[in-house]
């Protein structure tokens, strides 16, 4: 039996998805900027995925622009915006996703902004009066905070940083990537200039993602071609990826409370069941144990370490995917985890839920990571192993 618990990495294409992607495969496959009847059915089709985003995220369909992912919308939308408003600052944290801190830190090389980092607390959240002591400092000032941690789940406060967005007149991007489709968004009015989704992150095709980009903005385009998505964005359109990102983004917006309600329970089970698994020294990593202040489908756990080989190795082996970086036996922990100073000397695994999961697997997860302790050779020394060990 496999287990999959590595959705905040990608989902599994919801069935409906597939079904709706299929006719453009098959039938619809004329290029969108074709003259003719074929083409202009598929033209519609793109325009129709366009509308259905802007619907579910309170935009307006002008202001929604297709891209291949959240990387290629992130590069689009920094640099464009670093370019057209000529801001010599940026503000991001220590725990952005690498898209972010790589764009910004080119950019700094290359002598366009120098870089901030706003202070975390121990669990990662922001300070925001050091942000806006930041900003006060520092006028063209553009911000790029992301609102939902991929590893540790984190959930920002995007509406306070747009009052302090809008009160120092600084430009305000956020990485949206883990709460598009997760969390409700109605941009009008919001104070964010731009975000970024990608729908393999909410059960839609990989490949294919958006840009909101407030109607205020007019930015160079990061591709140059034949004029698609009003110019922001050269090459034919994936079709088929936009069609089935409008689709996973509907299915996930009807269903929104009903699938948070099922994968928070999940993330709960699983912290009661570790609770109770005898293994000792477990630890959570930044908010991702609080229900309010993170997303519900992420739990990073810090585990202590074996005495060979990494947890996430060996849960590999048993045929249960999860993600995880480990300060174990000299190897690397992610910018993340450096950057919230975790225990040295516990491996980070990273358990992340999707619709598709049961409780039962996760049953199966906990069984596996005993019998890991348990046969761990180190297990005689080791503290968790005697307590597993006085159980039988
Ligand atoms: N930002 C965050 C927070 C992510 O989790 C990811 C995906 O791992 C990305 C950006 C990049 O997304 P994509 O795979 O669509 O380029």
């Amino acid at each position: 039996m496999e287990i999959y618990l590595d959705n905040a990495a990608t989902t599994a294409p919801d069935p409906e998805v597939i079904e709706a992607i299929l006719p453009f495969l098959t039938t619809h496959y004329a290029n969108p900027s074709s003259a003719h009847a074929a083409g202009k059915r598929v033209k519609e089709a793109v325009d129709q995925a366009r509308r259905t985003v802007a619907h579910w995220l309170g935009a307006s369909p002008e202001e929604i622009y297709f891209t291949a992912g959240a990387t290629e919308g992130i590069n689009l939308t920094l640099s464009g915006a670093i370019q057209a408003y000529d801001l010599n600052h940026a503000i991001t944290s220590r725990i952005e996703h690498k898209a972010v801190l790589q764009t910004l830190k080119r950019h700094e090389k290359e002598g366009d902004i120098e870089t901030s980092f706003v202070k975390l607390d121990e669990r990662g959240n922001v300070d925001l009066y050091h942000l806006e002591n930041l900003l006060r400092a520092n006028p063209r000032t553009l911000i790029a905070l992301m609102h939902g941690n991929n590893e540790i789940g984190n959930l920002t406060d995007i509406h306070a940083i747009a009052v302090l967005a809008k009160r120092y007149n600084a430009v305000f991007f956020t990485d949206t990537t883990q709460t598009v489709g997760k969390e409700h968004f109605d941009l009008q009015d919001a104070g964010i200039d731009f975000l970024v989704g990608s729908a393999h992150k909410f059960h839609g095709p990989k490949g294919a993602g958006f840009v909101y980009i407030n109607r205020k903005h007019q930015l160079k385009p990061l591709i140059y071609g034949g004029g698609q998505e009003r110019g922001q964005r050269g090459g034919t359109e994936n079709v088929i990826g936009i069609v089935g990102l409008a689709k996973a983004l509907e299915i996930s917006y009807r269903h929104l409370e009903a699938t948070r309600n099922k994968v928070s329970k999940l993330k709960q089970y699983l912290v009661s069941k570790l609770a109770i698994s005898g293994i000792e020294g477990i630890c959570y990593n930044g908010e991702s144990k609080s229900v309010e202040n993170s997303v519900p489908n992420v739990l990073n756990v810090s585990f202590p370490c074996l005495g060979t080989g990494s947890i996430v190795a060996k849960l590999d082996q048993l045929g249960i995917g999860v993600s995880g970086g480990s300060a174990c036996q000299g190897g690397g922990a992610s910018h993340v985890m450096q950057a919230l100073a975790c225990e040295a000397n516990k491996e980070n695994v990273r358990f992340s839920f999707s619709k598709f999961n049961t409780f039962e697997e996760l049953d199966h997860v906990v069984e596996a990571i005993v019998r890991i302790y348990e046969s761990d050779p180190a297990a005689a020394t080791h503290k968790a192993w005697k307590r597993i060990a006085s159980w039988a």
